[in-house]
């Protein structure tokens, strides 16, 4: 008998407990699909050439290992920032853009949850867009927030329903926060065209809305970080108080070493001053400071001209992978003569592929052809691969017609 004895069972996460069942199934014919990890044509996880150079020089320069400041890694944090906004960036010129270091993606979101709680009020409203990643809602809950949704794929079009959203982003009350994905939405692959972006932009100032762009894929919906990056740029150029969560998981391959930022725009360099002074409040009884090591690695990548072009590179690879297994699965998919219409795989963009596919037929082909993936039909394409491809088409087949 001990303290914990009545402890109960929790349940898995839906993602990562995909990936336990996947390590447990013994059918050499098992494929995993769940997490967005990318994985090369050989299905192994990728380190990039301009990554490895990275450690070298790091290597080189036998640095200590001292704590960072609480925001982090200061020269990270100023090229993430030129990254994402731009290196012309005004606000950055301006020196308006209060700015930390964070835990990845999710720990972006998770400080400026709270900072959303503590400054927009406890239990005030994040809008989410629905469906969105997983962790989205539990992040913003236990940050104290009230997690609503607001309308953004259409099932009946595999698309995007822009105009249940507009309706959404009018009736919500004024200066509420919304999120939105940057690009390549998880886990839909539906974006808004720039034009929409434009549009959303317009209502969401009149709205004295606060856009919090998530940016997981900076460079991996189009292959292209810069182009990746037009609707952040365009809402700041809107004179709009974004924040951003930025993640180096996936475009940089540097998944466990957990480097993101999280940033706001302000309006002057004082409001930067002091949002910034709240951040690190909010970070130090949470964590104290954030790990040096991805930090190093995207800074020496970032301020090297030759690098970067190097991971441009690198980056666009890996687009261009996935982007071509779209199109090889669409087109076993259409050879098998499919009852169904399979061009949202190649319509879609980024990592994942919402299939369509319901609870029932993602439950049967797990059981019967042993391919992993979430019961909401999500596919992460990073997992396919020229020599399995078929093999998924087929299964898919088996039980769609
Ligand atoms: N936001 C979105 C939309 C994501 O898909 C992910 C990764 N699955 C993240 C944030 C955060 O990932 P990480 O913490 O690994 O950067």
């Amino acid at each position: 008998m001990s303290v914990w004895s009545d402890m109960p069972m929790g349940p898995a996460d839906p993602i990562l407990g995909l990936t336990d069942a996947f390590n447990k199934d013994t059918d050499p014919r098992k494929v995993s699909l769940g997490v967005g990890a990318y994985r090369g044509d050989n299905g192994k996880p990728v380190v990039l050439d301009s990554v490895k150079k990275a450690e070298q020089l790091v290597l080189d320069k036998a640095m200590n290992h001292e704590y960072a400041g609480i925001a982090g890694v200061p020269e990270f944090t100023k090229l993430s920032l030129a990254f994402a906004y731009g290196k012309d960036s005004s606000a950055l010129k301006e020196n308006r853009v209060a700015a930390v270091q964070t835990l990845s993606g999710t720990g972006a979101c998770r400080v400026a949850g709270e900072l959303f709680a503590r400054f927009r009020g406890e239990g005030s409203a994040i809008y989410v867009p629905n469906p969105t990643w997983g962790n989205h809602i539990p992040i913003f809950k236990n940050a104290g927030l009230e997690v609503k949704k607001y309308r953004y794929y259409d099932p009946n079009t595999v698309g995007l329903d822009f105009e249940g959203l507009l309706s959404d982003v009018q009736v919500a009350d004024d200066e509420s926060v919304f999120l939105l994905h940057a690009c390549a939405h998880n886990p839909t692959g539906v974006d808004p065209t720039r034009d929409q972006w434009a549009e959303l932009s317009k209502l969401m100032k009149a709205k004295k809305h606060i856009p919090f762009f998530d940016c997981a894929y900076q460079g991996f919906a189009s292959g292209n970080a810069e182009k990746d990056a037009w609707a952040i740029r365009r809402f700041v150029d809107d004179g709009h108080s974004v924040a951003l969560a930025q993640s180096f998981a996936k475009n940089f391959g540097l998944y466990g070493e957990r480097i993101g930022a999280l940033s706001v725009v302000c309006n002057d360099p004082d409001e930067a001053a002091r949002v910034s002074s709240q951040l690190k409040i909010v970070i130090r009884p949470m964590y104290s400071n954030p790990p040096v090591y991805g930090a190093r690695l995207v800074t020496e990548i970032l301020s090297d001209d030759a690098l970067s072009l190097e991971w441009s590179g690198e980056c666009k690879a890996m687009a261009d992978r996935i982007i071509s297994m779209r199109t090889s699965l669409q087109g076993h998919l259409e050879a098998l003569k499919s009852t169904r219409s399979w061009d949202h795989i190649t319509s879609q963009i980024g990592m994942f592929c919402f299939t369509g596919l319901t609870r029932e037929e993602v439950l049967k082909i797990r059981k019967d052809s042993h391919i992993y993936f979430t019961e909401d039909g999500r596919i992460s394409m990073a997992g396919i691969t020229s020599s399995n491809v078929e093999y998924v088409a087929q299964s898919i087949f088996a039980v769609t017609g």
